[in-house]
């Protein structure tokens, strides 16, 4: 969708449309956004209950991941590392918090994409932690019935984000043990982005239902999995919002042959 329609606006918003955005940048406050000719479709790899029960073995590469959008996230193939792709670039943080761009031909075992285009943007301009940052964005939204994708920047006072311990075949314990028990990286006043995406209730175990996001520093010295966190000063919060969703299955043998029994979702607000 290239437009909103306005919803609420509080003392805490400062919610632009597209259309006064055009406004802002015809006056050159704001740079101008292309019109993108990328679909503004979300694109997901594997299904979340493939990946739930120890489909650790993806077949997608990070250079065909590049072809489906600029922002995402995920996890590298075995688990060996979380995934944060910014302005077309898959990161990939290790489960010793190193942090390295992702190569073409390594391989993904689930991820979330899209070519980012920006519907509207609006400005926390207060702190908030992890669980007030998702009510305020809740109250944000034009309905929670479409698919979002979002980029956050700000200061990040406190923050705490997960990464993944590596994996080896056989495989033993699905991520509903794994999660619990993921190495945890923390770091304070933490200037970066957040890449996330929304999926409606109705998703049921195709995906993450409500909100997922995943951090990387501006220096790229930090990154993972948003665990918590406390902001500093405003976050500038830009959605896109998308009504076509594309998803692709992994094509191997453990996708084959796994038994959909377990099932596991974050924490909902
Ligand atoms: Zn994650």
């Amino acid at each position: 969708m290239r437009k909103l329609t306005l919803i609420s606006i509080c003392t805490l918003y400062f919610f632009i449309s597209c259309e006064q955005q055009k406004e802002k940048d015809s006056s050159g406050i704001t740079a101008v956004q292309e019109e993108s000719t990328k679909p503004d479709t979300y694109y997901q790899y594997s299904i979340w209950w493939a990946f739930v029960n120890k489909v650790f073995d993806g077949d997608l590469t990070v250079g065909e991941l590049k072809t489906k959008g600029n922002v995402g996230l995920g996890s590298f193939d075995f688990l060996d590392g979380e995934m944060v792709m910014l302005d077309g670039i898959p990161y990939r943080i290790r489960e010793n918090g190193e942090i390295s761009e992702g190569k073409d031909d390594e391989e993904i075992v689930y991820a979330n994409a899209a070519f980012f285009e920006e519907d509207a943007q609006f400005v926390i301009n207060h702190s908030v932690n992890f669980e007030t940052f998702r009510s305020e964005i809740n109250k944000a939204l034009p309905s929670t019935n479409f698919f979002y994708a979002f980029k956050i920047h700000g200061v990040f006072k406190t923050l705490k984000l997960g990464g993944l311990n590596k994996q080896s075949k056989p495989f033993v314990d699905g991520l509903d043990v794994l999660i619990p028990n993921r190495p945890v990286f923390e770091g304070e006043n933490i200037t970066g982005t957040m890449i996330g995406f929304f999926c409606p209730e109705f998703i049921g175990n195709i995906n993450v239902a409500g909100y997922h996001f995943h951090f990387i520093a501006d220096d790229k010295k930090i990154g993972g999995h948003v665990m918590e966190f406390e902001s500093e000063g405003s976050l500038i919060v830009l959605l896109d919002k998308m009504k076509d969703y594309h998803f692709a299955l992994p094509d191997n043998e453990d996708f084959e042959n796994v038994r959909l029994n377990k099932e596991f979702q974050y924490k909902k607000n």
